[in-house]
């Protein structure tokens, strides 16, 4: 392979006479993908971002909604200089309230039992995308190849070769290392026989805002109910984000109801702890599957972020998850000879496969213990709620899990 270092151009293609080869391509610049070339900006590793969307060109560009970020996610947006600009649009959350509808077993932290401002910050996906947007525009060591998308992938001994369909026609990309950052549906997962475990879950979750005729202060809640779980998070002033899981026969008609109609039908649903719902933003709806990459690493390919495990949004932890990923794979970077090196990639595998398997496990166990109406699941979850808030040990555990700090590397 060849040494050249990248040739940046002007915004958009920054890849413009780029020669060739770098030390770690990273495929797919989602918010994970992104936040990994952040990462390792400050590294002597040359780094490519290969991206297919175009580079956003405006507000309406982002995707509208809002991402819980847990203590950890805040810690390692701190530890990558990206958290600064985050914080005036961060909105601390400092309790959570879980309830099931019609049973009274509850579950209840606070950010105070865990000696901390905040249990997390609800940031719109927007702001952290700008963000990240900021610090990529301004590394002028980064190669970004953006649109561009790959479409083939050829493995040797010493590193891999990408195959480029660019607006300037095709190229070809080596790197030691490609890390698979392309999202749920992963080409590269696909091309390299990884096989994944799919769980379609049947359902879509409704996003959208509500404004409340009282304060939230700082309180965020999941309220499971028959119908699908319902989680309102803070946002500034007296609106919350509101994400309401729906099973897939009747989210036509929850998304063609009046705006009248939707906040009665939520109101119902979440009941009257909050005063009235008086106000909706718009609706988008996002189909919920499950996907678990068998592997998270083949030999000079590793996988992070959806692609590398995809779950359903309700307990708020893909991205964290996935930003958890990038730390540790950032963390190992850092000290590699050989970036795509057996030992950097085993050491990655071993590192992430607990802490996503007990988020992944976790998080399907609660949609389906959830979606379940057989009256003696319906007992066990409300024991567990009242156990979660009881019992010392395992409310500290399940407030571990929830801060994402068990699964947190040094770096941050
Ligand atoms: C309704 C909902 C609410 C959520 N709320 C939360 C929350 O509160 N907290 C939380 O932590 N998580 C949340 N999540 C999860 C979170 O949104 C995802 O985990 C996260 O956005 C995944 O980012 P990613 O970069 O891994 O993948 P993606 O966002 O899927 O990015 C993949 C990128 O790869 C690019 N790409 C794909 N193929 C190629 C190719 N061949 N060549 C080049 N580029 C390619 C795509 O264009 C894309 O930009 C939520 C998810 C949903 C659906």
């Amino acid at each position: 392979m060849t040494q050249t270092l990248p040739n940046p151009g002007a915004d958009g293609d920054r890849a413009v006479g780029y020669a060739g080869a770098c030390d770690v391509a990273i495929v797919g610049g989602g918010l994970v993908g992104t936040s990994l070339a952040v990462a390792l900006q400050d590294t002597p590793l040359r780094v490519a971002l290969i991206e297919a969307a175009p580079p956003p060109q405006s507000e309406a560009s982002w995707d509208e909604r809002c991402i819980a970020l847990n203590d950890a996610s805040r810690r390692i947006f701190l530890a990558l200089g990206v958290w600064e600009a985050l914080r005036a649009e961060a909105e601390p959350i400092l309790a959570t309230h879980i309830s099931e509808r019609g049973r009274f077993g509850v579950s209840h932290f606070e950010a105070a039992e865990a000696g901390l401002e905040a249990l997390g910050y609800n940031v719109p996906l927007r702001a952290i995308g700008k963000a990240l947007e900021r610090r990529v525009s301004q590394a002028p060591r980064l190669a970004l190849f953006r649109p561009a998308r790959v479409c083939g992938l050829a493995r040797g001994d010493a590193g891999v070769r990408l195959d480029l369909e660019t607006s300037g026609g095709r190229r070809t990309l080596e790197a030691k290392l490609a890390v698979a950052a392309d999202g749920a549906r992963s080409a590269l997962r696909e091309w390299l026989g990884i096989e994944a475990q799919t769980r379609d879950y049947a359902q879509q979750a409704i996003v959208t805002a509500v404004r409340l005729s009282r304060p939230h202060r700082g309180v965020a809640y999941e309220r499971f109910t028959p119908d699908g779980p319902l989680a309102l998070i803070p946002k500034p002033g007296l609106a919350m984000s509101l994400v309401w899981t729906t099973p897939q026969a009747w989210v036509e008609r929850r998304m063609g109801w009046s705006e009248a109609e939707f906040l009665a039908a939520a109101q119902e649903a979440f009941g009257g702890r909050l005063g009235r719902f008086l106000e909706l933003g718009r609706r988008w709806a996002y189909p919920l599957t499950r996907v678990l990459s068998e592997r998270l690493t083949a030999p000079r390919v590793v996988f992070v972020g959806n692609a590398a495990q995809t779950l359903h949004p309700v307990a708020a932890q893909g991205f964290n998850l996935g930003l958890r990923d990038v730390a540790a794979l950032a963390e190992l970077l850092a000290e590699a000879a050989d970036p795509g090196e057996a030992e950097l990639l085993s050491a990655y595998e071993r590192r992430r496969a607990q802490d996503r398997d007990r988020v992944a496990d976790l998080t399907d166990l609660m949609v389906r213990a959830f979606s379940n109406r057989a009256p003696v699941l319906a007992q066990a979850r409300h024991w567990g709620l009242v156990a979660v808030d009881l019992l010392p040990p395992l409310r500290r555990a399940v407030l571990q899990q929830h801060l994402g700090h068990l699964g947190l590397p040094r770096v941050s």
